[in-house]
């Protein structure tokens, strides 16, 4: 895939064709691999473009999303559960994987219920380095190995600490995120299952994926009595105001799979499951821009405290995207319940775009 064009429909069908081949023939040791290839799709979204462009990371800004992603994983799994003996997942087939191992250590050492509260303190540079240097050694030097060669069809070392999407990789990313999340995260939730040292932990728990990529049911209820602190205690979509809320993720979060905190407004529970995985309509769009812009800094504060990152201008890029995904697909947008309308391009100029 060569310049600064989108790729061909060629070209994308041969780097999903690699993404398959990479899951199937692919050695998944410790399961850096799909945190990777999720970290990855991520940073596209939030930082790329549609056209073909490569696209520079700093091996820095993936052990970030690293520890944002394994952080929960630390806490120990199978509390309260009938048949579990509650433990830490085993993330690696030989020692425990050394990412947990840090981040375990850090939160043994201070106290921090969040990577966002952790990345205050002062020893929280020390544990990124420590992973950054594990991500750099491991998943770096061997995603690309599979089918019993190299191929290095999504990135390059770029000078130290730092890597290079290839050209038009970016572009394959986001157009194909959910797809590649889902695969990473149910390959990863398999990798967990099948190892013998969890099955004591793990018990017959169902509930691995809420676990470990799920924000907590109580810290969602936290930021739902914030939330309407902020924005009055009425329904986002339709204004109706009832006693029990809903938080919502206004870009859904099956299209979008990080809790980012001005993402969430809340709704009543019949507009909430109505509207489910959809994208709402322009004229949720425009009013939830408009609160981006002018409530930015309350959303902040809520967000903080609890544990949420606050990223209002990548959460804004991710709607640009979400909606932009949509258009050139043909998808529609809920209005209201059972009510519809197709995404056009006048939803784009929203953005001032
Ligand atoms: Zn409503």
């Amino acid at each position: 895939m060569q310049g600064d064009s989108a790729p061909t429909a060629e070209a994308q069908l041969s780097f999903l064709a690699k993404v398959q081949r990479l899951f199937a023939e692919g050695d998944f040791t410790a399961t850096y691999k799909f945190a990777l290839l999720i970290a990855f799709a991520d940073l596209a979204v939030e930082l790329g473009s549609d056209d073909g462009r490569e696209l520079l990371l700093t091996n820095s800004q993936i052990g970030q999303r690293f520890i944002q992603l394994y952080w929960n994983h630390t806490s120990p799994y199978g509390v309260g559960r009938p048949g579990s003996q509650p433990g830490i997942l085993v993330q690696n087939a030989g020692a425990q994987a050394r990412v947990i191992s840090a981040i375990a250590e850090f939160r043994a050492r201070v106290s921090a219920s969040s990577p966002q509260l952790a990345a205050k303190h002062a020893n929280y540079r020390d544990l990124l380095r420590k992973v950054t240097e594990t991500v750099s050694a491991q998943p770096l030097t061997y995603l690309q190995n599979f089918g019993g060669g190299t191929d290095p069809f999504i990135y390059e070392r770029a000078g130290p600490g730092r890597i290079r999407l290839h050209p038009g990789v970016t572009y394959c990313l986001r157009r194909f995120q959910q797809l590649i999340q889902q695969l990473a995260r149910s390959h990863w939730i398999d990798h967990i299952k099948v190892n013998r040292r969890n099955q004591a932990i793990l018990g017959d728990a169902d509930d691995l994926g809420e676990f470990l990529f799920h924000s907590s049911r109580q810290s969602l209820v936290a930021l739902g009595e914030r939330l309407r602190l902020v924005d009055g205690a009425k329904c986002f979509y339709c204004g109706s105001a009832v006693a029990n809320m809903d938080v919502d993720h206004f870009i859904p979060f099956t299209l979008y799979p990080r809790d980012l905190a001005h993402n969430f407004v809340v709704a009543h529970p019949e507009c909430n499951r109505s509207k489910s995985d959809m994208l709402a309509a322009k004229r949720h769009l425009e009013k939830w821009l408009q609160r981006l812009e002018l409530r930015s800094d309350d959303l902040a504060e809520v967000a903080v405290g609890l544990g949420f990152p606050s990223e209002p201008e990548i959460t804004r890029r991710v709607a640009l995207w979400g909606y932009g995904s949509a258009l050139a697909s043909g998808g529609s947008a809920w209005i209201a319940p059972k009510r519809f309308e197709v995404v056009d391009s006048s939803y784009m100029r929203c953005f001032g775009a």
